[in-house]
């Protein structure tokens, strides 16, 4: 469970509330991290790092002490922070030798399989290289408001683990592990060492919110193992104030909490796993008994269609399953419930009576 000798692939996402202090960034834990990182490069190993802390740093700049509110304020203290959190990055790794590379992610980017890819090109060639690519949600241009924002960096770093295949996924936090309830109200609290599955009760008992500027916490972090154990990724969750911290997660040593992955899903698997929904098909049951027996979805098993896609987009089957549609919300809306016999009495022999193929299909509830 605890060993990574043979990891070749690391991500390391790095919460606000540990890489600022004060009003700016701690540089001499941005150091201690590349320092750690470069010890990683070194032994073959490829990093890319999912840093917070930009709207933080672009705060302190203003002098602005509590949590930064509404939308525009947020844009403006990114768009200042972010360059001062490259800048301690690039001195920091610059000491060891290291180039780093900065990538600015929006959901969007990532919902779209052809940026997708070149984001994942972009990223095999910096790695490929010896940089460390440095991540970040543009958070100047992505917002809730047009729902283009992940909202925070915990799942911006498993949706790119995920995408890059990364072995490990290493979440360091002000947070020790996960416990077997919240820790900030319960001093009995036990920490889990490991995590095969994600139970509704581990859900219920996990803490809320965690900083001023950080967007991220316990529930956030769950969701984020939800999507890179998907991907057959292990992820760890510790304390990235603890001396060495990377360095003896990846050694074996027993730090936090490590999850285990339940299955590996294909790559367009997890593309269409992780995309935003394009609009729902309701769905009967023997048609999601049909789905969990890798069958086709036919519009004879079709109650319903809500919100309007296009041939080709996600969509959701019930709460169940997520799929590419071969067929428009339009089209579906006169097929739905027909079978395939009365579609091509009414459309002719060539007309598409299926509405996806088993490997279109994903099972979330598996
Ligand atoms: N992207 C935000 C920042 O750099 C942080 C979001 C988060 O902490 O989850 O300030």
């Amino acid at each position: 469970m605890r060993d990574f000798g043979k990891t070749k692939r690391i991500v390391v996402k790095i919460g606000t509330n540990i890489l600022t202090k004060g009003e700016g960034v701690d540089a001499s834990y941005v150091r201690r991290i590349a320092g750690q990182v470069s010890s990683l490069l070194k032994a073959g190993r490829q990093v890319v790092i999912v840093s917070s802390g930009a709207i933080g740093m672009g705060a302190g700049c203003l002098d602005k002490t509590g949590p930064v509110r509404g939308m525009k304020m947020r844009q403006a203290c990114a768009a200042i922070g972010q360059p001062l959190l490259m800048t301690e990055w690039r001195r920091s790794f610059l000491r060891y030798g290291i180039t780093v590379a900065q990538v600015l992610l929006t959901a969007e980017v990532l919902n779209n399989r052809k940026t997708y890819l070149n984001l994942r090109n972009s990223i095999e060639t910096l790695l490929g290289i010896g940089v460390v690519p440095i991540l970040n949600e543009n958070d100047s241009v992505s917002t809730d408001e047009i729902g283009t924002a992940f909202g925070d960096n915990d799942k911006l770093s498993a949706l790119v683990a995920s995408k890059i295949d990364a072995d490990v996924l290493i979440m360091l936090s002000d947070i020790d592990a996960l416990y077997d309830k919240n820790p900030r109200k319960f001093a009995d609290a036990k920490p889990r060492a490991v995590v095969f599955e994600i139970t509704a009760d581990i859900v219920r008992n996990a803490g809320g919110k965690g900083s001023a500027h950080a967007t991220g916490g316990m529930k956030t972090k769950l969701e984020a193992v939800k999507i890179a154990s998907n991907a057959g990724c292990r992820i760890v969750l510790a304390n990235g104030r603890l001396k060495n911290v990377i360095g003896r997660i990846i050694a074996g040593e027993e730090v936090g909490t490590v999850f285990m992955p339940k299955r590996k899903l294909s790559n367009r698997s997890r593309w269409i796993l992780n995309s935003t929904p394009a609009g729902t098909i309701n769905i009967d049951a023997g048609a999601m008994r049909a789905l969990r027996n890798h069958k086709s979805l036919l519009p004879s098993g079709v109650v319903s269609v809500e919100g309007s896609f296009e041939t080709g987009d996600v969509v959701m089957l019930n709460d169940n399953a997520k799929a590419v549609t071969s067929l428009s919300s339009s089209q579906l809306k006169k097929l739905a419930g027909k079978h395939s016999t009365e579609i091509k009495k009414l459309l002719g022999p060539k007309h598409r009576d299926v509405v996806a193929i088993p490997e279109d299909i994903v099972i979330i509830d598996y």
